[in-house]
């Protein structure tokens, strides 16, 4: 438990960038400090991945019916499956202080932004085209149909950067770990997350007026 509130950070970009590397590296290094959404999707689980660990893994029925009952907070349509973010658990983990990670894509990180405008946007590259390629290839776990897919998505997608607050460049992975920890923590000193110090302070200082 945190004395402050914690922050709402959203992470997209490109598939293949590093994404999930970058978050589970960050995470390790620093455990205290964020809680990472884990979202729901329809679409099937990579070897080595575990329902509830990178994703709940639902059929589309499951899925459309936790839209309908209202228990997601964001919810897209990435290349044919759904991806949404379970609202409780955000929530909780902020109210605890922690800052709390959505790696959602663009159309998801549009959707937070309009509801929530404290959120901090932080978006995610390669250095250049082909090292994307490269490690969504290298990565193994797609067809080349699909890979194909995400790199038109990249495409599209790379026009909504300026929506974002910040380019992170996945080169150096601690490096970059590194930078999304340092603009993390540059948030929590802003005067709009400290409202209840300044309100406790003032109080406190009204006392050396009352006194002569
Ligand atoms: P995303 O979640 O953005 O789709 P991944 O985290 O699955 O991307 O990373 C895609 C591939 O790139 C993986 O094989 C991963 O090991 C590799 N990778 C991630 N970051 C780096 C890095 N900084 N340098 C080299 N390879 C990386
Ligand atoms: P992948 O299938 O590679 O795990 O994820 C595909 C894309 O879906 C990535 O861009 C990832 O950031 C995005 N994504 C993962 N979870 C969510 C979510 O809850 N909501 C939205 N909108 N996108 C998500």
């Amino acid at each position: 438990m945190q004395s402050q509130k914690g922050n709402l950070i959203i992470v997209s970009g490109f598939s293949g960038a590093g994404k999930g590397t970058l978050m589970k590296r960050l995470i390790d290094k620093y455990t205290n400090s964020y809680a990472l959404s884990v979202s729901a999707t329809s679409r099937k689980p990579r070897p080595g991945e575990e329902d509830g660990r990178e994703y709940f893994f639902k059929t589309k029925e499951e899925f459309e019916t936790m839209i309908s009952n209202g228990e997601l907070l964001e919810h897209a349509n990435y290349v044919g499956n759904y991806y949404g973010t379970p609202k409780e658990y955000v929530f909780k983990k902020m109210e605890e202080g922690y800052d709390v990670i959505l790696e959602i894509e663009i159309q998801g990180a549009m959707q937070v932004k309009k509801m929530y405008e404290d959120a901090l946007l932080m978006f995610v590259s390669t250095p250049d085209a082909k090292t994307l390629k490269t490690r969504l290839t290298g990565r193994g776990t797609e067809t080349e149909d699909v890979i194909n897919s995400r790199l038109k998505r990249a495409c599209e997608e790379a026009e909504g950067i300026e929506k974002y607050d910040y380019l992170i460049i996945n080169d150096d992975l601690e490096t970059a770990v590194d930078t999304i920890h340092a603009i993390s923590q540059n948030e929590r000193f802003r005067i709009r997350n400290n409202l209840k110090f300044i309100n406790n302070m003032r109080e406190e200082l009204k006392e050396f007026k009352e006194e002569k």
